[in-house]
């Protein structure tokens, strides 16, 4: 690999050794060109702590199963795969720096939701919906409300139009409130 101090294209291992009780492999490094010496670690990419499913079982955690799950909620929402893809690499982050063996699936639920609320507020509040399994429409509004409190003002009135056609087809007000379901 490069030299960090020169830049030189090539540097040779002078020493390499198991770390973190055999998790890495730690490399000296030196540089044919300026001498200097760095050390570098090789870690394997991919140790997910295992899900604690509510019933209490566990099972390894699955990236296929979490972005099933966010697409059925961004289903027809305006939003580009390759975004998708940096909030379900995020979540991944977050499960590798928990640092954590086992995680609840609520808290993993929690991040999916935290990632969903950034993209799409359709979206979020499907995933919602489903995942905190809404026991009636009260609930359902405390949480468009909830989004609303810490919402930026543009996507506050984004929410308002929401929560006004929620409540528009539920027919217990009596104003229209949202332009886009009058004509
Ligand atoms: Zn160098």
């Amino acid at each position: 690999m490069r030299c960090p101090f020169c830049g030189a294209g090539d540097t040779r291992v002078i020493d390499s050794r198991l770390a973190n009780e055999g998790a890495s492999i730690r490399r000296r490094r030196e540089c044919v060109s300026c001498s200097e010496r760095f050390t570098t670690f090789e870690t394997a990419e991919l140790v997910f702590p295992h899900i604690i499913k509510h019933d209490g079982t566990r099972e390894p955690f699955n990236e296929d199963k979490m972005r099933r799950g966010m697409l059925r909620a961004l289903e027809k929402r305006p939003v580009d795969i390759d975004v998708i893809e940096s909030a379900v690499d995020r979540i991944k982050h977050r499960l590798h720096v928990s640092g954590e063996r086992e995680i609840k699936s609520r808290e993993l639920g929690e991040w999916v939701m935290t990632e969903l609320r950034e993209l799409d507020e359709i979206a979020y509040v499907r995933f919602a919906s489903v995942y905190r399994r809404f026991e009636d429409v009260n609930a359902f509004r405390e949480e468009i409300e909830r989004l609303q409190s810490d919402a930026t003002p543009e996507a506050h009135k984004r929410q308002l139009s929401l929560l006004e056609t929620c409540s528009d087809k539920r027919g217990d007000r009596g104003k229209a409130g949202d332009k886009s379901k009058d004509s």
